[in-house]
């Protein structure tokens, strides 16, 4: 795999970024790729180490030593191949993911890991640019009609799979535009919505139906799913926004962050009519939340113009390093420092927001935080505790709260008559996807509740295998940890 001695050769390159000044300008992603010997290169540093435990850190089990040899030997639609046989969006993943393989990697434990996400992001780039992604619908069609609820990443891989087997899908979508939260939560700085189209019009060329502007449960209701198909697959997301219930969250400049990043990507999308308008720009904005969300709240204000932008988390600050008690190759919780963080924010950590406060025409002003301490008692849940005589006041006319998703909706589930967990998830089992009635499966961020789009496309295939099992009493199409190697 890769090259033997390629590790002790090549140093680990990443992709660059235009300077902050430039690419704040607009929307567009800013990465700047490297060239092909440098991905050969970077490829090369796969180092056949004999156990690849990248496979195991990647929630689709991406045969990633095997593209990485195809990468350092030039042989890019094998490449192509092999990423595809486990992953049906890796345009997605190339862009976004966290990268676990990457903390998996073996190379990592006393190196830079291989860069294997952004080698993943170059083969399918490639592959575009070369039409060797193109529609491949099936020769035989079993006439078993399939209802996808969502069309996010967990919903497309299942409508694609499904379709792959011959069966009639439609997805079912409340937005006006299929791609949940890839096209209405993440901004196109870090994803332009041209890569959503671009694979929708390969699904759509392979006989995928997408009914737009459905509020299943609403618009159609889940008794007549049942009478239309033979099988539903519920791919709903994790939608119910955490709040923020302390004095003066009902002042105007107080937003949840799943009303301002959507809104935004309207507007980028050329969008007219977007109701009373949210933005950061001349304002002294607060983020709270140090997530993914809240990272894509400052990047989005930076670009509307914001005066300053602060970023809130209660948590203590990670270390950039892996921490002694999450060893190698754990996920670790270390300091994330996104391309948003760089362009102007200030982090503050350990900081707890105690109160808004406003004016008498009820806007926002500033807010009240405290510094915060978190008791570690073995065996037991942290405890939270106030820093006495911390209390400081901020400057602030605009507050995004991004503080994360605790469950799903649940009008289907009680239409269905569907078992939910304590977090308002739909209950299945891993095992085989299917909830407490049949013929109605689940998938997603609305099983698992808030995760990754990594682990929503790796939701979605498992879920359409067993689909397809339930349907045909058997099923084809691959679990995670069955990729293809192609002889090309
Ligand atoms: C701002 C933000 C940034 C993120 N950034 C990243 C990132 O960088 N990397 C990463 O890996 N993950 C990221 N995530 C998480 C990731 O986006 C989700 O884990 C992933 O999209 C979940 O996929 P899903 O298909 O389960 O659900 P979603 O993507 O949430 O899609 C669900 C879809 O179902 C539709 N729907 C729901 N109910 C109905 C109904 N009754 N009728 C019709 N349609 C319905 C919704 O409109 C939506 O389109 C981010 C999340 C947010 C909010
Ligand atoms: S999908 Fe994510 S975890 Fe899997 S190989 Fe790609 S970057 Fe790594």
């Amino acid at each position: 795999m890769g090259k033997t001695t390629g590790f002790l050769e090549f140093e680990r390159k990443d992709e660059g970024y235009k300077p902050v000044k430039k690419r704040i300008q607009n929307y567009k992603e800013f990465t700047k790729p490297l060239k092909e010997d440098e991905l050969k290169n970077q490829g090369a540093r796969c180092m056949d180490c004999g156990i690849p435990f990248c496979h195991s850190g990647c929630p689709l089990g991406n045969l990633i030593p095997d593209f990485n040899d195809a990468v350092y030997q030039g042989k890019w639609e094998k490449a192509t191949k092999i990423l595809h046989s486990t992953n049906n969006f890796p345009e997605f993943t190339g862009r976004l993911c966290p990268a676990p393989c990457e903390e998996a990697c073996v190379l990592g434990i006393n190196e830079d890991p291989v860069s294997i996400e952004n080698i993943e992001k170059n083969i399918v780039e490639t592959a575009f640019k070369n039409n060797w992604i193109i529609a491949n619908p099936p020769l035989n069609r079993t006439n078993k009609k399939i209802a996808i609820i969502g069309s996010g990443p967990a919903g497309l891989a299942a409508a694609q799979q499904l379709n792959r087997a011959g069966h009639i899908v439609t997805v079912f979508e409340r937005d006006e535009k299929p791609g949940g939260l890839l096209r209405y939560g993440i901004p196109d700085f870090k994803m332009e919505k041209n890569v959503i189209d671009r694979r929708l019009k390969v699904l759509e060329d392979e006989g995928i139906l997408f009914k737009t502007g459905i509020h299943v449960g609403v618009d159609i209701k889940a008794d007549d799913l049942k009478i239309e198909f033979d099988a539903v697959v519920l791919c709903g997301g994790a939608t119910i926004r955490r709040p923020l219930p302390i004095e003066g969250s009902e002042l105007k400049g107080v937003v949840q962050a799943m009303d301002f990043l959507p809104q935004n990507n309207r507007r980028v999308d050329g969008i007219k009519d977007l109701g009373e308008e949210i933005l950061a720009t001349d304002k002294d904005v607060v983020v709270i939340g140090g997530g993914d969300t809240g990272s894509d709240c400052i990047g989005t204000s930076i670009r509307q113009g914001a005066k300053s932008v602060s970023n809130f988390e209660i948590m203590p600050m990670a270390t950039e390093n892996r921490p002694t008690n999450q060893p190698w190759p754990f996920w670790p919780m270390r300091l994330r420092t996104s391309s948003s963080h760089k362009e102007g924010a200030e982090r503050y950590f350990s900081i707890s927001t105690k109160r808004f406060i406003g004016n008498k025409e009820g806007e926002l002003k500033g807010l009240i935080t405290s510094e915060v301490e978190w008791e570690m008692v073995p065996g037991q849940r942290p405890v939270l505790k106030e820093v006495p005589n911390s209390e400081k006041e901020w400057k602030c006319e605009l507050a995004l709260l991004a503080m994360g998703f605790t469950g799903s909706e649940t009008t289907l589930a009680d239409q269905f008559g569907l078992e939910i967990d304590a977090r308002t998830n739909i209950k299945a089992s891993e095992k085989n996807y299917k909830t407490n009635i049949d013929s109605v499966f689940v998938a997603g961020d609305q099983r698992r509740g808030q995760s990754l789009i990594v682990w929503a496309i790796s939701e979605g295939r498992q879920a359409a295998h067993h689909v397809d099992s339930y349907l045909m009493g058997t099923s084809n199409l691959p679990l995670k940890g069955e990729g293809d190697l192609p002889r090309v």
